[in-house]
């Protein structure tokens, strides 16, 4: 039986649409008194259960650092107070659930465009690390946080507000994958 809870990924190929019950629209179907769940992004009425992702300390740490990095300067990795997160699947596959797309994008493979991601090639790059990190902990590089540009004006290649980039970066920087440079 479907649990409310459980969550769903939409049927249609060009979608893949993940979210729970709560999050879809319950649509009339004209009869009067019924209704059918349908996907909020495509309007399709046909999901499946997917697994639940594998607990990991790591990917908690991913997780903390992209919360930074979406509720700090541009609020990148966000979409509409959606936060975009990371899971372990079974077989070591890590996927990115994009905030926008809402799509489990496959982040193993490396080096080409992912379907799903609405972010660009910084974000995408960030992501990898932080799927290599998932993997086998490899340290992350602190000048991949809003990297500063040797501007005078202080800014950075984010484009965040420089207060907002400095204070993301000394939150970011509590966290334990990072690496001193
Ligand atoms: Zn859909």
């Amino acid at each position: 039986m479907t649990m409310m809870q459980d969550r769903q990924e939409c049927s249609r190929q060009s979608c893949r649409w993940t979210g729970v019950y709560a999050e879809m629209v319950n649509q009339p179907n004209g009869d009067g008194f019924s209704s059918t769940f349908v996907c909020p992004k495509c309007g399709c009425d046909s999901f499946y259960v997917i697994d639940k992702p594998i607990e990991s300390e790591r990917v908690n740490h991913a997780n903390r650092l992209i919360k930074l990095i979406a509720t700090h300067g541009r609020k990148f990795l966000s979409h509409e107070n959606k936060i975009a997160h990371m899971e372990l699947g079974k077989g070591g596959k890590v996927f990115y659930v994009d905030a926008y797309t809402r799509r489990r994008v496959y982040t193993n493979r490396e080096h080409i465009q992912w379907s799903g991601l609405s972010e660009g090639g910084t974000m995408q790059s960030l992501i990898s690390h932080l799927k290599r990190y998932i993997l086998d902990g490899t340290p992350i590089d602190k000048r991949l946080i809003a990297p500063k540009c040797f501007r005078e004006d202080g800014s950075n290649i984010w484009g965040y507000d420089p207060v907002e980039a400095d204070k993301l970066r000394e939150q970011a920087f509590k966290l334990p994958m990072f690496q001193e440079v």
